[in-house]
């Protein structure tokens, strides 16, 4: 079989170079030569030796998906819709910010948990990304945003423009880590993409066997998806909590941060009118913060049609953020970026082949 040496974490490359009889500093040069340059043709690669060229062109492949779509708006944000097969495409999201830039990638072609306020989730789930797909985000994102030239860096140019990596597009991570795992080594190695662990966010809706898998594994900073203070409330709008109740979630949080790059985890919180917002809720979160190191980041939703939902006011996400403040909390409030352009947190829908039967959830459920 064709190997797609975009999907080799360093351990996978030197096996490959091994088998073509090769030795391991040869892998090296490739990782360098595919992610640190942007190459996709082994004629470019002019330290190795053409014997070696024309082996690795008959044995291999450099192959990303195909952009089939991009939109971007005036602030520089920045979207992709990357075909990954004939009935597959994911989205992948730029977005610049002062002295840093952040992408934000898909891990599924859709969702099998089906939070009830979730896009992604609504559209149910086809398969799971291969590391070449997930990578291939990073390596098409750095090109088109002018990381380098005819297989080079560009050099005197602006600092690499992507800094930070959020697995926060398509899809649970936690639950394709046989292929994430190895994207995200490539995304720390210097012969990679040589970013920092700290630099690089998993965000996962609380499976608690898959991060401690991550823990154990490949330790990246932590993004929880809480979005409710109590089980009853999870339960409803967040389905894997059933399975993993609130408990077995700060438990694993908590070992989690034995191994993390950061000392805290972050909890994501999808600011819902009248579902999740009062102050009581707020009051809920202080109490469970106790038990975790953690900061929070209030998201407010952000509509597609059919959800069901309403973005919580202005007012009320200020009023909700001071409760958590006044108890000594840290707390963000994620800008809304890119939302004219469907490019904000869980309105990624790429264009998935449903291969579950899913019912909608409906509002009046939720809301019960
Ligand atoms: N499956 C992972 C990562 C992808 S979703 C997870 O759930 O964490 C990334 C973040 O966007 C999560 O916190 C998710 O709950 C949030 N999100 C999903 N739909 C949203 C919406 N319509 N508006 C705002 N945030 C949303
Ligand atoms: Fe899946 Fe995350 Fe969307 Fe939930 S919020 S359906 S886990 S992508």
């Amino acid at each position: 079989m064709t190997a797609n040496l975009l999907g080799l974490d360093a351990q996978g490359m030197e096996e490959l170079v091994a088998r073509l009889g090769e030795k391991p500093f040869r892998a090296r040069q490739l990782l360098k030569w595919i992610h640190r340059r942007g190459a996709a043709d082994f004629a470019s690669m002019t330290d190795i030796a053409r014997s070696l060229r024309e082996k690795l062109a008959a044995a291999a492949v450099i192959e990303a998906p195909a952009v089939v779509g991009e939109s971007a708006t005036a602030d520089g944000t920045r979207k992709w819709l990357l075909k990954v097969d004939g009935a597959n495409a994911v989205e992948a999201v730029f977005i610049p910010e002062t002295g840093r830039g952040t992408l934000c990638v898909s891990s599924q072609a859709g969702c099998t948990l089906d939070c009830a306020f979730c896009s992604t989730g609504k559209q149910g789930f086809n398969r799971n990304l291969a590391t070449a797909e997930i990578v291939g985000q990073l390596w098409l994102a750095n090109k088109a945003l002018g990381a380098y030239r005819n297989d080079q860096p560009v050099v005197g140019g602006p600092a690499r423009p992507i800094t930070n990596v959020v697995f926060m597009g398509m899809g649970e991570p936690t639950l394709n880590l046989d292929n994430v795992i190895p994207a995200l080594k490539l995304m720390i190695d210097d012969n990679g993409y040589g970013l920092s662990r700290r630099r690089v966010t998993v965000s996962t809706s609380g499976v608690v066997p898959g991060m401690d898998r991550l823990a154990a594994e490949c330790p990246v900073a932590l993004a929880v998806s809480l979005h409710a203070p109590d089980d009853e409330l999870r339960d409803r709008i967040v389905p894997i909590n059933r399975k993993y109740p609130l408990k077995d979630l700060m438990a694993a949080c908590n070992r989690y941060l034995e191994v993390a790059p950061r000392d805290f985890i972050t909890f994501e919180y999808v600011m819902l009118d009248g579902v999740n917002d009062s102050d009581a809720h707020a009051r809920g979160l202080v109490a469970l913060a106790k038990k975790v190191r953690c900061k929070f980041n209030l998201i407010p939703f952000n509509p597609f049609p059919q959800s069901g939902f309403k973005r919580s006011s202005d007012a009320r996400i200020r009023g909700f953020a001071q409760v958590l403040q006044r108890a000594g909390l840290t707390v963000t409030t994620r800008k809304t970026r890119g939302d004219e352009i469907d490019a904000a947190c869980g309105q990624l829908a790429g264009d998935v082949a449903d291969r579950t039967r899913r019912k909608t959830v409906s509002i009046t459920e939720v809301r019960a």
